[in-house]
């Protein structure tokens, strides 16, 4: 654990070897075309881990052409939907085999648990791939009946060339979220993983090739936004974009796709989700939704519950129980088992969240737990929760995307509403009662793309996922998500036969 809560870091066992660091192109890893290479920091020590090339717009270029090229001549569009599935599966049995690594992969670069990659980031992300493998040969049109001597059927046809751009929170679940819907409709594509995190992204470019993926359907290219991504978003030839991020940078993402070629575009954003804890939760479940709502991957995490609304009656048992809770809450090195939280993801996201902290106290709301960093050495930052928020405190307003919890008051159920749908944002929400006309009220009454009734981020691949509001448009997972990697092309036939 790491000082602040008793001991000093303890640094894991074997560190991955970093086998891969160029782009993947074509099927081959490459140097950028300028040369240039970019360091990926370990958030445990700031020391770099490796140097990776820096894809710029002519590297992009040579990825969308690999694309087109496959898309248009290659093979995969053309497969029976059965051989894409079998290939799929293949690589999700890849990625299972070499999972201690993968999960070994994000912890030094994102800071993530390696206990939770391996138990469950990196099986969600492998039971994704197998998710979407099994739709690969279910992908059917329609057939109409028309009103006049017409007869009429739908063909659902791949997109085309794909552009993903991912942040760097969740790095193996962020690929396989948009790679394996888009692999199942037959799409080809290009992915920049976030600047931050691009280690497993490029291994898992090498596990596609050894599972078979043809040559020019998965391309990455690793780099920075506003260079490589940019080019992504306002490239002629890119068919689609599947960007996560910001809600900021989502809405350059669409800016650039609708001064380019139109390309349709999906966001999924930012967000300040709700959750809402009614009189007659029980105290300790909800302290523990709570905890895990806003802890859980040291806070970044796009559907967080940093805002936690609390009804009158219950707050002070709660507030003593969270303080409680939160001082056992380990911060500490991702590899240490005891670590319930690991570093934030890179100094820029280390020092706004410390700012957020600062402008907290200043605004004056009342610090519960945490608000300093601890560790001598990393961005490790104390499980920090506020009381006496009011609801137009920037701490309630923007998404910190750390560990940092809001508490709130409120009366009835009416008011618990309204503040909680008071947000520009409408990614989740989170509802913890007994009462099922309460959950039934509140669930539909909250602008959100995802409401959990005593639970807090239960996700599962057959369940669509997305935001309301600035939260962004289109949905991830579940048959849903495929839909946005197909195109529904309109066949007429005449039916006027020749009688002779
Ligand atoms: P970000 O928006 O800064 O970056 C996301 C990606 O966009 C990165 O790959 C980055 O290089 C790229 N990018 C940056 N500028 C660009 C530009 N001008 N054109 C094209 N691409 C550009 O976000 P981040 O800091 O990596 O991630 C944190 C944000 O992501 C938070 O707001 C969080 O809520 C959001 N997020 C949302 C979800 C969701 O599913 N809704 C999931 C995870 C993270």
């Amino acid at each position: 654990a790491v000082e602040g809560n008793g001991s000093s870091v303890c640094f894991g066992s074997k560190l991955p070897d970093i086998k891969f660091t160029k782009l993947f192109i074509n099927g081959e890893f490459v140097d950028a075309l300028s040369g240039k290479t970019f360091e990926t920091i370990d958030p445990r020590t700031g020391e770099v881990i490796a140097r990776i090339a820096e894809g710029d717009a002519e590297d992009v270029d040579l990825a969308v052409k690999a694309a087109r090229d496959a898309f248009d001549h290659g093979p995969w569009p053309r497969l029976p939907g059965s051989e894409r599935r079998r290939i799929m599966l293949k690589f999700a049995d890849l990625v299972e085999q070499n999972i201690e690594e993968l999960a070994a992969l994000d912890a030094i670069d994102a800071g993530k648990l390696f206990s939770m990659g391996k138990a469950i980031d990196i099986p969600f992300a492998v039971n994704t791939l197998q998710y979407y493998a099994g739709a690969a040969d279910k992908i059917h049109g329609k057939t109409l009946k028309m009103s006049r001597e017409l007869q009429g059927y739908t063909l659902r046809e791949p997109i085309g060339v794909v552009g993903h751009i991912t942040p760097w929170n969740y790095p193996s679940n962020m690929f396989f979220m948009k790679a394996s819907p888009a692999l199942a409709a037959g799409c080809t594509m290009v992915i920049k993983p976030a600047e931050q995190t691009p280690l497993s992204a490029l291994y898992y470019a090498h596990l596609s090739k050894l599972a078979g993926v043809p040559d020019g359907v998965i391309n990455v290219i690793t780099g920075f936004g506003p260079t490589a991504g940019a080019a992504i978003s306002s490239h002629m030839d890119i068919d689609k974009v599947s960007f996560t991020g910001s809600t900021e940078v989502g809405r350059l993402v669409m800016q650039a796709a609708a001064t380019s070629n139109l390309k349709p575009v999906s966001l999924e954003l930012g967000g300040k989700s709700p959750l809402l804890i009614f009189d007659d939760a029980d105290v300790d479940t909800a302290a523990d939704l709570a905890l895990l709502g806003v802890f859980c991957n040291k806070g970044e995490l796009c559907v967080s519950s940093s805002r936690v609304l609390v009804q009158e009656g219950i707050y002070e048992e709660l507030v003593e129980k969270l303080a409680k809770k939160a001082k056992a809450w380990v911060v500490g090195d991702p590899f240490d088992p005891s670590s319930s939280q690991g570093p934030q993801v890179d100094k820029n996201q280390y020092d706004k969240i410390l700012s957020y902290i600062e402008h907290g106290k200043r605004e004056g709301a009342t610090l519960l737990t945490g608000g300093k960093p601890c560790g001598e050495k990393g961005y490790y930052i104390e499980p920090t929760i506020f009381t006496d928020v009011m609801d137009n405190m920037l701490i309630a307003q923007d998404e910190i995307f750390g560990p940092v919890m809001s508490l709130m008051k409120f009366k009835t159920i009416d008011e618990g509403i309204k503040r909680a749908n008071a947000t520009r944002y409408g990614l989740a929400a989170g509802i913890v009662t007994k009462d099922l006309n309460v959950a039934n009220t509140v669930s539909r009454s909250i602008r959100a793309g995802i409401v959990w009734i005593n639970c807090y981020i239960a996700f599962d691949n057959g369940c669509p996922y997305g935001g309301y509001k600035m939260s962004g448009f289109g949905r991830e997972f579940g048959m849903e998500a495929l839909d946005q990697y197909l195109q529904v092309k309109s066949v007429y036939k005449s039916l006027l036969t020749r009688r002779g």
